[in-house]
């Protein structure tokens, strides 16, 4: 899927096609931070406007590259010379200083083909401060025809002036019909719905997480972990047992997960059109969880007779679950940072904050 191109994800199609726009009308920045969810396309676009930039013949209409020309046959084969895309050296380690200074050497160079020159920075959250303060340097002296995309699913973690130095894609989260059409289309004839409007679910929205899921089967212990941290949260299990759950996951996709679980029932406590950073708590309005019956045995057992004693008491446990929504983002900016934090002692202390977020 890594390779998909994101001309072929409907829901980044409007995008592209405005972005390919503003590169035909001269209006396109230098630099973009490319955010959102796991799971959405965000490397995979970076690459789609890294090809209709180099191509010789991109479509006018915004249509993507066309396909043919010798940029676009260098592009299909990952060889470009004028698009450079860099990432840690190993997954979850800090981007260093070293490969930034590729990146500004890289963008000190003029192009070869004699057309745009474009890099691409993966995971940029993991920069380190050097790292940080010599990408400022060569964000502060943009290059006529040199585009930098900075692509995170953490642009909280990037520093204040990187942030303002660049402007800001956010990917949005598809509907779940456009979702659904895309992976019965990949599916073809094999398509079971229901397990796919399952994984979308557990994805928090996210179609290539949720396609992902339906293909490595991966459901089943997502939905054990969703049910272990909610008998936790109402005190059916001990911190302990949620730890064991925990431990079983990879930590940030364990955690990204008990956020959006957490973040569904906050919403539902609630009820109003809370937003979080990126669009995290729009992700509950999918609903649909495993646990909700455990849920609505909890909220069964604490009712009162009054309803406006009840929507108190709702309101109670809505703010209570945004605290702890407020504790597990914290958790999570600092495993994704590039301190290498422990990760155990995060997620035992994450399990007692559940174990008595409620009480
Ligand atoms: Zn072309």
């Amino acid at each position: 899927m890594n390779n998909a191109n994101a001309w072929e994800f409907p829901w980044l199609q409007n995008l592209l096609e405005s972005l390919q726009r503003s590169q035909n009308d001269g209006t396109l920045a230098h630099a973009y931070i490319i955010s959102g969810a796991r799971g959405l396309g965000k490397e995979q676009i970076a690459i789609a406007i890294a090809a209709f930039l180099t191509c010789e013949a991109p479509n006018p209409q915004g249509q993507g590259p066309c396909g043919e020309c010798k940029g676009c046959r260098l592009n299909a084969t990952g060889n470009h010379p004028d698009v450079l895309l860099l990432a840690p050296k190993e997954p979850g380690k800090a981007l260093t200083v070293d490969l930034i200074r590729k990146l500004s050497d890289y963008v000190h160079v003029s192009s070869h083909a004699g057309g745009a020159r474009v890099a691409v920075l993966s995971s940029a959250h993991k920069m380190n401060s050097s790292a940080s303060n010599a990408l400022l340097k060569t964000l502060e002296e943009p290059h006529e025809s040199t585009y930098l995309f900075l692509v995170t699913d953490s642009p909280g973690l990037l520093s204040p002036t990187i942030r303002s130095r660049c402007q800001r894609i956010t990917l949005p989260i598809p509907a779940l019909e456009v979702s659904l059409e895309w992976m019965r289309k990949l599916c073809g004839g094999e398509f079971d719905e229901a397990l796919a409007t399952s994984c979308l679910k557990a994805a928090g929205g996210s179609p290539l997480l949720a396609m992902a899921m339906l293909t490595d089967e991966s459901l089943p212990s997502r939905q054990a972990l969703e049910r272990a941290f909610v008998a936790c949260l109402t005190g059916i299990a001990t911190p302990e047992s949620l730890l064991a759950s925990l431990m079983l996951a990879e930590p940030i996709t364990a955690i990204e997960q008990i956020l959006s679980t957490t973040a569904h029932y906050a919403k539902l406590m609630l009820d109003t059109n809370q937003q979080a950073d990126d669009g995290a708590i729009d992700t509950a309005v999918l609903g649909g969880l495993v646990s909700n019956a455990t849920w609505a045995q909890f909220i069964a057992q604490i009712s009162a007779v009054d309803a406006d004693e009840n929507t108190r008491r709702r309101a109670l446990l809505g703010n209570r679950l945004v605290r702890l929504y407020d504790e597990i983002e914290k958790a999570r900016r600092q495993i994704g940072s590039p301190t290498n934090p422990n990760t155990k002692l995060l997620l035992e202390s994450l399990c007692w904050l559940t174990s008595r977020a409620l009480k």
